[in-house]
């Protein structure tokens, strides 16, 4: 057992944070406020250290180390999750690293040549639409449709709330997408499939958010769209479970960028209360705050180890399916997406405390981490009480009641 990075791992881990801390962080106010997207300079330069390319093998344009791509992603999305405390850059990054992973895994040959490279090159955006009015915690409830023609699949219905539409419509790419094809099958009725955001027959609308205003969050809706069979991932009835599959390697990459605001935010916190002078003292020498800032610290700490076991478990699943089971990583990456997004809330929400009347205010970066963070609170890649429902379901074991 070894619980240190490889050299090669903290050689990245420094890398990106240099360039994050040089690069991002000074830029993240203005990410927010002028709410227009990511700077282009930013994506470049990103580029040009391979970073959106950590999930993809070399073949399709990508730099992944084979057997740690998640533990590579996670450690540049809690880099990224430090420097843009927004989170309109981390949840951009991590959503193309974690469906890139996924379409590695189950695209088809010819799906993975046409959209990987883009994605590497950070000129397409890669996203997952599956929420639906009807809700986006049931997904076995979601009415979207697809009927097969002529080696077509031909989508009709609507997804809402996902990220990703605007930057998807102007540069390309597009979102990994949940329908049925079989709606009499239920679960297993499900097909998951490869959707070009601009392809005919797709209409976008945009929701005004309360943060992460780099990066737009909309509904699409599907009249008649055709897309080919290749673009199915695995094949035709997988879809859900593939789709689940796919959540695992998300939420650790969205818990990474959680404990990346997460850790600025306390850093913050030390900063200020050992500077600010009250009652003839720093803030810091108060119990009152230390034991606070230690408790969350500790938390933060606890966290981080889980999300570096769970990640790599992910990644040895996929080097040898017999390592661990399912149900343990299902487990796992749960306990991290129950706790790192109500963790950083807290983290963010006691840091601005700290700070008093300036806490409100945005002269620091912590309400941007409040704002940003929410949604995942709320619900983005599975609520809390989902996770409680996965942990339970794997923990407590099947509790249905054999009616007689
Ligand atoms: C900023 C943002 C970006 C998003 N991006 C995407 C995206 O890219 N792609 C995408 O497909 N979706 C996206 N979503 C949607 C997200 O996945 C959903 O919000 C989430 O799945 C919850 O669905 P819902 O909002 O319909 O809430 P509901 O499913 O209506 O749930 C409402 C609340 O009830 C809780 N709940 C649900 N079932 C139970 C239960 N059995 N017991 C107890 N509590 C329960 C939920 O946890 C939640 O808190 C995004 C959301 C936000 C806010």
């Amino acid at each position: 057992m070894d619980f240190r990075l490889t050299p090669q791992q903290e050689l990245f881990k420094r890398t990106v944070r240099e360039f994050a801390e040089k690069n991002i962080a000074p830029r993240s106010r203005e990410i927010d406020q002028k709410a227009q997207g990511i700077p282009e300079e930013i994506m470049q330069g990103m580029v040009d250290l391979g970073l959106f390319g950590v999930t993809i093998p070399e073949e399709y344009g990508g730099t992944a180390n084979p057997g740690e791509e998640l533990v590579y992603a996670m450690i540049a999305v809690h880099e990224i999750g430090r420097a843009e405390l927004s989170m309109s850059l981390p949840v951009y990054y991590l959503l193309n690293l974690g469906w890139s992973y996924l379409l590695a895994r189950y695209g088809t040959e010819e799906t993975k040549r046409e959209v990987l490279p883009h994605v590497a090159k950070g000129e397409w955006f890669l996203g997952i639409a599956t929420t639906e009015p009807s809700g986006g915690s049931d997904l076995a409830n979601l009415k979207t449709t697809a009927t097969k023609k002529d080696g077509k699949y031909v989508i009709n219905g609507e997804k809402i709330f996902v990220s990703g539409v605007s930057e998807a419509t102007k540069r390309g790419g597009g979102h990994l997408t949940l329908f049925k094809t079989a709606p009499e099958l239920g679960n297993k009725g499900m097909t998951f499939a490869y959707v070009p955001t601009q392809s005919a027959g797709i209409t976008t609308t945009l929701f005004d958010d309360m943060g992460r205003m780099g990066l737009s969050t909309g509904g699409m809706a599907y009249k008649n769209v055709e897309i080919p069979e290749r673009y199915v991932l695995d094949k035709e009835g997988r879809g859900f479970y593939i789709n689940m599959e796919g959540f695992n390697a998300a939420r650790i990459l969205v818990c990474a960028a959680c404990t990346g605001g997460a850790e600025r935010a306390l850093e913050i916190s030390a900063e200020y209360t050992k500077q600010r002078v009250l009652f003839g003292q720093p803030l810091a020498k108060f119990e009152g705050i230390s034991f606070e800032i230690a408790d969350d610290y500790a938390k933060l700490q606890m966290l981080m180890n889980q999300l570096t076991k769970s990640a790599w478990m992910i990644d040895q699943y996929y080097q040898d399916p017999t390592s661990f089971t399912r149900k343990e990583i299902n487990a796992n990456v749960a306990i991290c997406k129950l706790t790192a997004p109500l963790l950083t809330l807290d983290i963010a929400k006691h840091a601005m405390m700290y700070h008093g009347a300036l806490g409100y205010s945005k002269e620091t970066p912590l309400e941007m981490l409040m704002r940003g963070v929410m949604s995942y609170v709320v619900g983005a890649e599975g609520g809390a009480n989902i996770m409680r429902i996965i942990i339970g379901r794997e923990f407590i074991g099947d509790v249905s009641i054999p009616y007689k």
